[in-house]
């Protein structure tokens, strides 16, 4: 007999927190399968991140240097999501929220609609065992980009994706440059997301969220410099979509026992866990709960809790 969650992270026991269902609703396709399934597929080794990298920049230089020139033909980056899904199933992840570059559209002759169908086709082979949601994903680059910006508006209107996300440097653009884009999103009945307080503080995740009308938000966890932003959270129930080991990682938090999760959950914010990048960070949404448990920042209690919640919020 499988044993509950809260006993499987009391006794360690993998199997058992496998087998819990859970969620990954912050998974971006292009590095989304564990670098040893690429591995393998390359037949050669792929060296591994540094344990601390310098910010965004710092992953970006690595997965450039080391993942990218394997990812550059349609093969593979099919090959990546098809393993992720493989993979998220053996880890017992039920509903798995994809991220998916507009760029993708690149490596194929018909553009979008071939991503669809690949993802499409995807989806309905591994149903009812997960529940594969596309997520349109904006890098921010993209907002001052002629093709990217119409491919874009393009991908909304197909009603194919059920979210949408933005991310990569802040810098590149301010929301307002994506504020149409949300809009149209909202519009259509997407569930909007974006990164912000993965790196930055409270004002700007709450200034996002206004603006561009989120319902979730990818890291956020600069709102734990301010009670009052984590209270606005909160009475919102505008929920974190956090990936702790990626946080630690890209030095967003100074190591798991002082992750600011902690101060959100205990001011109320909703949270989830979540991947992120496994092909660099290196851990399954399993791997994250156990990581949290063993690293003394909540009880199992309170971790199946939060699972429970996040099967909850995403129950269709
Ligand atoms: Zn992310």
């Amino acid at each position: 007999m499988t044993i509950s969650f809260v006993d499987a992270l009391k006794e360690d026991d993998r199997a058992a927190l496998r087998a819990a269902p859970k969620v990954d609703l912050h998974c971006h396709a292009f590095f989304s399968t564990r670098r040893r399934n690429l591995e393998r597929r390359l037949g050669c080794s792929l060296e591994p991140p540094p344990a601390r990298m310098n910010k965004l920049g710092g992953m970006i230089v690595y997965a450039m240097d080391v993942l990218d020139p394997h990812l550059r033909n349609r093969e593979t980056i099919e090959f990546v999501v098809e393993s992720a899904v493989r993979d998220a199933i053996k880890d017992g992840v039920v509903v798995l929220e994809m991220s998916l570059d507009i760029r993708r559209a690149a490596y194929y002759a018909d553009g979008l609609v071939g991503v669809e169908n690949h993802i499409r086709a995807l989806a309905d082979q591994y149903r009812p065992q997960i529940d594969l949601r596309p997520e349109l994903g904006i890098p921010r680059q993209a907002a001052s980009d002629p093709e990217l910006m119409p491919l874009a508006h393009e991908a909304l209107e197909s009603g194919f994706f059920q979210s949408i996300d933005l991310y990569d440097h802040q810098e590149a653009c301010e929301p307002e440059a994506v504020e149409d884009l949300y809009a149209k999103a909202g519009a259509a009945g997407m569930k909007r997301k974006a990164h912000v307080g993965e790196f930055g503080g409270a004002e700007e995740v709450r200034r996002t969220v206004e603006l561009l009308g989120l319902d979730e938000v990818q890291h956020g966890i600069g709102a734990a410099e301010s009670v009052e932003v984590m209270r606005w959270l909160a009475e919102n129930r505008i929920r974190l979509n956090v990936c702790p080991t990626s946080n630690v990682m890209l030095d967003a938090a100074p190591d798991l026992a002082r992750h600011p999760i902690r101060a959100l959950f205990d001011n109320g914010v909703p949270v989830t866990i979540n991947t992120d990048d496994p092909m660099i960070f290196d851990q399954s949404v399993s791997d994250e709960y156990r990581n949290l448990y063993q690293a003394g920042i909540f009880s199992a209690e309170e971790l199946d809790g939060i699972r429970r919640a996040s099967l909850a919020d995403t129950a269709v």
